[in-house]
């Protein structure tokens, strides 16, 4: 697995959010059995506070030396009411005998050891085995008066302080309080420890189970990465097959499919491109060849010489004029700086082409009719006068070309919602309608012998779209044809 792979960055983003999660929940966790563990060592430390005080309160009545001391100890751990009869102590044993029932001392384990740990004073309901055991984990406080400790006594956890008790006649005694730990608490510290063991592995299968997921999410990603292996410009046939991917991932893929459709349209667009361009030129360039060929085979006329130049001339201009054709297509399409937009009125640029058109219209003995409906001039525009005079020049230029002699052409200028709509309505053959679509393709012409490369409205349509204007075309066979230009107005 590569460290700056998705993959690991899912398992480790997977793996972190789980180790946070156990941080935080050991941390609560640690917390709480803290605030229980304090809570029972206050309790500890104010028993062996009264532990301390009440074996003082005897020695002080009892003397001052082991004996007393002795002594002293036994009436602490007995915990009984002495009768009027004895006289020293009865009241200390009264007070602490309310004292001990108040603190719940009867729940307690005690032990008093000496400092050579010998002289040993446990309370009643420990057994030998537990004296044992806190015998065997005794600690004298070197800095503080008490220390905390657990024991483990018989599978139960007893929280124990080790008390130091001083006294200049007596010398040192430790003494030793013992609670069982609540259970609550004892098992939030079991909790604890099986998190802190358990945490690694956890972690490990964490991470684990964080790279299958992230197999399981990127699947498609190896699946479309395959693929376009796979493709190449001979086959682009391939597409990633539709399964059940997630949302996310299923519009990944359907953006991929789409990808791959997109081009496999324009790889064939261009190889029937190349096709048609070549064919295209090849023709006039047969013939230019063809009547080359004938010329120098014999001696000529003058005249033969004369009536082929004309012909080699006609056809490299028609060569000419289709790359003229193909370069401007090419350039329409992936440069934009070939534009050079400006604010123009549209009526009087409109008014030039007309006229201009008018003559050549004039020739064939057609009229041309202008119809301005409902205009205010100017009519501005924002545009390429140099393009959008190519395209009107496209339209209206196969507007005359296949209009019979006798024929009319009409234009409308009209302005609707901002834009500016020119239509061109002509009395010629007009268009099949399953050829309507095909007319705006490169190199089409419904009939071979026209005169043309039949990449004039293509021409028009791309100018028109940069434009952000739209072409339309309605036609009759028989009946005619009509171009609407819409082109927005400024
Ligand atoms: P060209 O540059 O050769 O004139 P175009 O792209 O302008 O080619 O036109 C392509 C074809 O569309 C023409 O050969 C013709 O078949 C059809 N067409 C275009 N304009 C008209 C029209 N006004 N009337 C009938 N057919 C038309």
């Amino acid at each position: 697995m590569k460290f700056n792979s998705v993959k690991f960055e899912i398992s480790i983003l997977y793996t972190a959010i789980l180790g946070l999660i156990l941080i935080a929940f050991s941390g609560i966790l640690y917390l709480i059995s803290n605030a229980f563990l304090h809570q029972i060592d206050q309790k500890l430390k104010d028993r062996a506070q009264a532990v301390d005080f009440t074996v003082r309160s005897y020695l002080g009545v009892l003397g001052d030396d082991h004996e007393a001391m002795a002594e002293a100890m036994a009436k602490t751990l007995a915990m009984k009411r002495e009768n009027f009869l004895q006289r020293k102590t009865w009241k200390i044993s009264q007070e602490w005998f309310q004292q001990s029932q108040e603190l719940n001392l009867n729940n307690s384990y005690i032990n008093i050891v000496s400092k050579d740990e010998k002289e040993v004073f446990s309370s009643s309901n420990m057994d030998q085995r537990m004296r044992l055991d806190f015998l065997e984990d005794i600690q004298f406080p070197s800095r503080s008066q008490a220390v905390f400790q657990t024991l483990n006594v018989e599978h139960k956890n007893i929280r124990v302080i080790d008390y130091l008790f001083t006294d200049r006649g007596v010398g040192q005694y430790l003494i030793q309080i013992g609670i069982a730990q609540d259970p609550i608490a004892q098992q939030l510290r079991n909790w604890l420890y099986s998190i802190a063991v358990s945490v690694p592995l956890i972690l490990l299968l964490t991470s684990f189970v964080g790279r299958l997921l992230a197999n399981r999410i990127l699947k498609p990603v190896h699946e479309i990465t395959t693929l376009a292996n796979k493709i190449t410009q001979q086959d682009l046939s391939a597409r990633i097959k539709n399964r059940n991917f997630g949302t996310e991932m299923q519009s990944l893929v359907e953006s991929f499919n789409e990808m791959i459709a997109r081009l496999e349209r324009s790889f064939q667009h261009i190889e029937q491109f190349s096709y048609h361009t070549a064919h295209e030129l090849k023709t006039p360039l047969t013939i230019i060849q063809g009547e080359a060929e004938l010329l120098l085979r014999r001696e000529r006329t003058k005249e033969e010489y004369q009536q082929a130049l004309r012909i080699v001339m006609e056809e490299s201009r028609r060569v000419l004029k289709t790359v003229d054709d193909l370069l401007l297509l090419t350039k329409l399409g992936y440069t934009q700086e070939v534009f050079k937009f400006e604010q123009f009125d549209f009526v009087e640029f409109f008014h030039e082409i007309i006229e201009q058109n008018r003559l050549l219209a004039a020739n064939k003995g057609i009229g041309i009719r202008v119809h301005l409906n409902n205009l205010n001039p100017p009519l501005m525009i924002n545009g390429d006068r140099l393009h959008l005079r190519r395209l009107f020049f496209n339209i209206i230029g196969n507007a005359i070309k296949f209009t019979s002699e006798g024929g009319c052409i009409d234009i409308y200028i009209e302005c609707s919602h901002g834009k500016v709509i020119s239509s061109i309505s002509d009395t010629g053959p007009g268009i099949a309608p399953e050829n309507l679509k095909k007319i705006f393709e490169e190199f089409y012409r419904a009939d071979k012998n026209t005169p043309g490369s039949g990449l004039g409205l293509p021409i028009a349509y791309t100018i028109a779209k940069l434009h952000q204007g739209e072409i339309h075309v309605d036609s009759q066979l028989g009946h005619g044809t009509t171009f609407k230009i819409i082109l927005p107005q400024n």
